[in-house]
């Protein structure tokens, strides 16, 4: 893939406390560490920039983290300066910035605005205090209700809101509840993410051995789908399996990665994707400063992976993440303008037994996932694994 990168994704790897769940690369308190990250940050857009020949404006930027609600909105405008300066921004670039009820206030929400953030994508997780405190959010859920509240009084029309599912303890109607509330605030985009326990956390800890506590797969599945369901029937589209969103609305910046296109990712534990080369920051903050100050020309040192995607490899993705698209899949027609080659014989088998099994079905000339390939969309993505 030779596409020059039109999104950006910028990491702040910083948190008031650890949630319970998370292991996302973050660190709680480090204060001091703040200021010199963004000067960090600014080096390493600068000198990728000069290092990148061919630069097109950014389509999309997404501060994610971490908690980038953590940084004053002085601090965010730095950095989408830089990447102004360094790459330029299109027309019409969506911004989006995550923000943490707790962190955020209805004048600082009002500065994001006027920074340039278009977009804010609210960690909401659930609306009940109690499940709140079991999985160790810093907020109670009258401050998220205060930040949606704010955000809305802001200017901001953009928002999406993150919700969980299959919490310890959640039953149907909690979630429900929740999502109702986000629908009644007329909230345009909405993620629901299953929990899942990841090694080391202090929730894995806990129920590792106690399994039997959580929530039973068929209970997570059910809790899903009443949500989607509730969805569809306020008029959202459930255009990707975790996310639905009004006529409008989609994630510009996500279609990036379910696309397989490439993007820059800049920061401690960021991600990028381009010149047919997977690229992977250090995830040690002190590193990551040392080298930004010491020498910042040598970007190599900052990557702990920078490994080349073959073209298989990039058919594979190409179908693995296109098939989270509920509604556009994997097109044919694309693939082909794409790679140069035929869907079709390129994954006959994979295509025809799973077809056969009722996990994907053909629209026009694309493969979209059916209702039951929803549910093992696992089953599906494994076909493409390589
Ligand atoms: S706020 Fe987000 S990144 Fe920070 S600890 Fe919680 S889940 Fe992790």
């Amino acid at each position: 893939m030779t596409k020059a990168p039109f999104s950006a994704y910028v990491h702040f790897p910083f948190c008031e406390k650890k949630c319970d769940y998370c292991d996302f690369t973050s660190f709680a308190g480090r204060k001091a560490d703040r200021e010199p990250y963004i000067h960090a940050l600014l080096q390493e857009i600068h000198t990728t920039a000069n290092r990148t020949a061919v630069r097109v404006p950014l389509q999309t930027v997404y501060f994610g983290g971490g908690t980038p609600s953590l940084f004053s909105a002085s601090q965010i405008h730095t950095v989408l300066s830089a990447l102004d300066s360094s790459f330029g921004l299109s027309q019409d670039p969506e911004i989006t910035m995550e923000v943490n009820p707790g962190t955020v206030n209805a004048r600082s929400l009002c500065a994001y605005k006027e920074s340039g953030v278009n977009r804010l994508s609210i960690g909401i997780q659930s609306l009940s205090d109690d499940l709140l405190r079991r999985i160790g959010r810093i907020h109670t859920a009258a401050e998220a209700k205060a930040t949606i509240a704010g955000a809305m009084k802001a200017g901001f029309t953009n928002i999406s809101c993150d919700l969980m599912t299959g919490l310890p303890g959640q039953t149907a109607e909690d979630a429900l509840d929740s999502l109702d509330y986000l629908i009644r605030m007329g909230v345009p985009h909405l993620s629901f993410y299953a929990l899942t326990l990841e090694e080391g956390t202090p929730m894995f800890l806990q129920y590792e051995k106690d399994k039997e506590t959580l929530l039973p797969d068929d209970a997570e599945r059910a809790m899903y789908h009443a949500m989607v369901g509730r969805l569809r029937d306020a008029g959202y589209l459930h255009y990707e399996i975790s996310n639905a969103a009004k006529p409008g609305f989609f994630s510009r910046h996500n279609r990036t990665y379910w696309k397989a296109l490439p993007y820059y990712g800049f920061g401690c534990g960021a991600s990028g994707y381009r010149d047919d080369i997977r690229e992977e920051n250090t995830s040690d903050l002190s590193s990551y400063l040392q080298y930004m100050e010491d020498c910042p020309e040598e970007l190599d040192r900052l990557r702990i992976d920078a490994s080349p995607i073959s073209a298989d490899e990039s058919r594979r993705e190409y179908m693995l993440l296109g098939f989270r698209l509920l509604i556009e899949g994997v097109s044919e027609d694309e693939y082909r303008g794409r790679f140069g080659t035929e869907m079709l014989e390129d994954f006959a088998s994979q295509l025809r037994v799973l077809s056969l099994q009722n996990l994907i079905e053909k629209k026009d000339h694309s493969y979209v996932l059916t209702a039951k390939g929803i549910d093992f969309a696992n089953v599906v993505f494994r076909e493409f694994v390589s």
